[in-house]
């Protein structure tokens, strides 16, 4: 839909190319308030989703009820991921009270079922104003709603500085995108948050809303049916004060350096260590590129961060926009999928179990040290990823294999996992440009080596620290498991 046919309050928004309509319900109803359902959005400033929802709430002269819910059931539930989520959502709260707006937030567990909320909540609502992300369940779950309420549904992009939907849609490789891209940055770098006009909703909910605070999270999480195996990551805390403690610790440690330093994986303070942040919302690329304008860093610092932070990560989400299934195999380069599919018949000896591979304990100590970051970190630095996921086209049965365990191992372990940068780098590592050598299992895509760690001064001392970091001891499935929203077996 182009913005013209977009209700006044979305039309007229500077922002509308961040706006879409998820279905054709013809006009908004007589609800009683407008809905915005956040679910990877996770900050109350800067963001698009709740101001395109107060936007319309002025222009309907009606309140906006925010509203966040979390489930026990979602792949991969676990401790890890459900701190961060809910740590996030507990300052979300705050942020929104503070905007007077009303939020409220549901987790779902045993004596607190919620059944079909989102439709009770639509239910009562004049319109839906949701978030608009690419890959997984936000994906899958925004799209299933939109089809069965009755009012209208708009999706919002909050994960880019760029709206995806202003590159041209015949855009193909990385170098015509960044054309399109670069010059609309100056553009969208500036924003008016928007103020409501209508006091916050305070009539009646189909539900009980949850109250559970920083504190209580523990104790609410410790009692939930999820992975309670994988621990939260100690190195990256939830909510909004531990995301903007690590934008100053970019603006004022890392930038002056990061060109040089960021590649470098033996330094904990060469990369920003910000896409756990980023995935779930609580930082958003607009405020971080306010922060970097006035960083004391030489401009080459400037530019390769914005390079990596705007140049790749919005071109993986531009790439995920355009594919029905960014999770996929069968997105990889065909000449990719035919080289290793030549080479299926070949001798796979450094196959390892799935146990081996999540505990890192296989015979790779470099690949061990990698997968380590992962599972006690819950995030991998950016340079040990791509020998990572090339060495599992070798340690599982087949490319199709390999594909579904570095997904798996991401989505699960990693708190950026599940995000159009982890499906767009995969398939990258199955990609690039051919080979000239056609090699064994991996015909003529690239391997990779671990001498851009190893060949670093003290490099080989700190694989080998890093590969023998006590690791906690978590479930393992029988096999890798297949996200069920690729087989259309999730409900909501
Ligand atoms: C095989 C493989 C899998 C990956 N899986 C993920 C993933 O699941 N989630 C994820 O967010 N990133 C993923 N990346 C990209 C990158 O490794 C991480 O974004 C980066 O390591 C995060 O650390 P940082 O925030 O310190 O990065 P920094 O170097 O500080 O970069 C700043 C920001 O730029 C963005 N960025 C940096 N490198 C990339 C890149 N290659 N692609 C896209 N965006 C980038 C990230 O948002 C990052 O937070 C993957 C890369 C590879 C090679």
């Amino acid at each position: 839909m182009v913005s013209a046919d977009l209700p006044a309050g979305l039309s007229d928004w500077q922002q509308a190319p961040r706006v879409r309509a998820l279905n054709d319900r013809p006009s908004v109803g007589a609800g009683r308030y407008v809905l915005c359902w956040l679910q990877q959005a996770l900050r109350a400033y800067d963001n698009p989703v709740i101001d395109a929802a107060v936007r319309l709430g002025n222009v309907l002269r009606l309140p906006v009820l925010v509203y966040h819910g979390v489930r026990e059931d979602y792949p991969y539930a676990s401790d890890r991921l459900h701190h961060f989520i809910l740590g996030a959502s507990v300052d979300l709260a705050d942020g929104c009270r503070r905007r007077g707006l009303a939020f409220v937030r549901h987790v779902d567990r045993e004596g607190q079922r919620e059944k079909g909320l989102v439709y009770r909540l639509a239910a009562e609502a004049a319109v839906v104003i949701l978030e608009d992300q690419p890959t997984f369940v936000a994906r899958w779950q925004s799209e299933r709603v939109a089809t069965r309420v009755d009012v209208p549904v708009f999706t919002v992009n909050a994960a880019c500085l760029v709206p995806p939907a202003l590159i041209g849609i015949n855009v193909r490789g990385r170098t015509a995108f960044l054309r399109c891209h670069e010059p609309e940055r100056a553009h969208w770098s500036t924003w008016d948050e928007e103020v409501a006009d209508v006091k916050p909703y305070a009539g009646a909910l189909p539900f009980t809303p949850d109250r559970s605070e920083n504190a209580d999270l523990v104790a609410l999480i410790a009692n939930l049916d999820i992975d309670h195996s994988l621990p939260a990551s100690s190195m990256h805390p939830a909510g909004r004060v531990a995301a903007e403690a690590r934008l100053a610790r970019l603006v004022a440690e890392v930038l002056p350096g990061y060109a040089s330093a960021r590649n470098d994986a033996t330094r904990p303070d060469g990369a920003s260590g910000l896409s756990p942040y980023l995935h779930f919302g609580v930082l958003g690329p607009r405020e971080i590129m306010a922060a970097l304008q006035g960083a004391r860093a030489g401009g080459q610092h400037k530019r390769k961060f914005a390079d990596e932070l705007l140049g790749w990560r919005e071109w993986f989400h531009f790439q995920a926009h355009a594919l029905a299934a960014p999770e996929r195999y069968d997105r990889i380069a065909s000449w990719a999928s035919e080289t290793l599919a030549a080479h299926t018949g070949d001798a796979r000896t450094e196959q390892e179990t799935l146990a081996a591979l999540i505990h890192g304990e296989t015979r790779d100590e470099t690949w061990n040290a990698c997968q380590r970051q992962f599972l006690i970190d819950g995030w991998m630095h950016n340079n040990l990823r791509m020998y990572w996921g090339k060495r599992l086209i070798a340690m599982t049965p087949s490319p199709e294999a390999a594909w579904a365990t570095a997904c798996y191992l991401s989505d699960r372990l990693s708190i950026d996992g599940r995000d159009p940068s982890t499906y767009g780098n995969i398939a990258a590592m199955f990609g690039g440009s051919p080979s000239d050598r056609e090699r064994p299992i991996y015909g003529r895509v690239a391997t990779r080596g671990d001498g851009s760690t190893r060949r670093r001064e003290g490099g080989t001392e700190w694989l080998a620290a890093a590969s023998l970091r006590s690791v906690p001891r978590v479930s393992i499935p029988s096999e890798v498991p297949v996200d069920p929203y690729l087989t259309g077996e999730a409900t909501i």
